[in-house]
């Protein structure tokens, strides 16, 4: 996986953060994490993806 991304609309209910700790940090909106290994995380992600109930995150394979 290349790259992971939040697009604006971002609610904050935590569900990418409680499926994919390494990769996503959620404040006052989500973030993906500096480092986080993106490659390894790649089902997390996109299950991340698929739950986000505002489909914002965006990733490249
Ligand atoms: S799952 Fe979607 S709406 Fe929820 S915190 Fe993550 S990016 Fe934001």
């Amino acid at each position: 996986m290349k790259k992971v991304s939040i697009q604006p609309g971002c609610i904050s209910c935590g569900s990418c953060q409680f499926i994919c700790p390494l990769v996503f940090e959620v404040t006052d909106h989500s973030r993906v994490l500096s480092g986080a290994d993106l490659s390894m995380n790649a089902e997390k992600i996109k299950e991340a993806a698929l739950k986000c109930p505002v489909k914002v995150i965006i990733y490249e394979e």
